[in-house]
């Protein structure tokens, strides 16, 4: 976004986390429900499902308005040249759905891995084990668990429980 800006280029994030939920009510867009077709993916085969991609785009400022640009034009081209120099994936490169707004970083994981539970290199590796986030203690370990399960729910964070 900044380096897009020092272009003149305004660029608005539009989504980035879609719950599965979220993703299979798009799937049904265009399809059994009106609208076009936003998505080939159905819940859990979109990496939006596991907060590694994010969708833009470009906006203009008419008479003092903030007017979302969906057509796509050189600008986008120019964003998406900007996403591949920071190492993110561009959906404007797909050959069999062109997706303009959509980048991502899957970390090399594919979508059945991440299906079946497999965790981000940056929470197994040896750098996640240098710091630990204190979150507090707990009278007693079911106290901690339902904490721990909030956060993941809430924040997707993975939370160890350990004894005082
Ligand atoms: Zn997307």
């Amino acid at each position: 976004m900044k380096k897009a800006y020092a272009e003149g280029i305004l660029v608005i994030i539009t989504q980035g986390l879609r719950t599965v939920a979220e993703q299979n009510a798009l799937y049904e867009q265009g399809r059994t429900k009106p609208g076009k077709v936003v998505t080939n993916a159905c819940g859990g085969y979109s990496y939006h499902n596991f907060g590694l991609a994010f969708d833009f785009c470009i906006y203009d400022i008419i008479g003092g308005k903030f007017i979302p640009n969906w057509q796509v034009d050189k600008r986008w081209i120019r964003v998406g040249a900007i996403g591949k120099s920071l190492g993110l994936e561009w959906g404007g490169d797909w050959t069999d759905f062109k997706d303009y707004p959509h980048f991502q970083y899957t970390f090399g994981l594919s979508l059945q891995k991440l299906r079946g539970g497999s965790k981000l290199p940056m929470v197994e590796g040896k750098e996640a084990q240098k710091y630990r986030l204190m979150t507090g203690t707990f009278a007693n370990k079911q106290k901690a668990e339902q904490a721990a399960e909030k956060l993941k729910k809430t924040f997707g964070w993975i939370v160890y429980v350990k004894e005082a």
